[in-house]
């Protein structure tokens, strides 16, 4: 078996999370700035906060279960390491071209 870096794919994973964190973090300030008010807009922005942190874990299962192989486009829904503790490599092995590919992602630490 083969190991090769496939980082390009943990970059778009990356990038894809930064716009999402942005807005959860309006969405945390105008909840905390209406806080002492409990007006309309605090209780949209806290909905669509907790909301967002849900949809955000579910998107982020999605993500890492639908990996593309690079070399023969197979889909692979299972990292090589599928429970994974805090620090452990997302890679994924492609039998197919029985290469294994390094993302350069790692599951967040506790
Ligand atoms: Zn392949």
């Amino acid at each position: 078996m083969e190991k090769r870096r496939y980082t390009a794919f943990g970059r778009k994973y990356l990038l894809q999370n930064m716009p999402f964190f942005i807005v959860l973090a309006l969405l945390f300030v105008i909840a905390w700035t209406h806080g002492e008010k409990q007006d309309v807009l605090f209780w949209i922005s806290l909905f669509l906060f907790v909301a967002g942190c849900i949809g955000g874990l579910v998107w982020d299962k999605k993500r890492t279960t639908r990996f593309k192989c690079p070399q023969c486009g197979k889909l692979i829904r299972t990292p090589v390491v599928a429970e994974r503790k805090g620090g452990d490599p997302i890679d994924y092995y492609c039998p197919t071209c029985d290469i294994q590919w390094q993302t350069g992602l790692r599951e967040a630490e506790d």
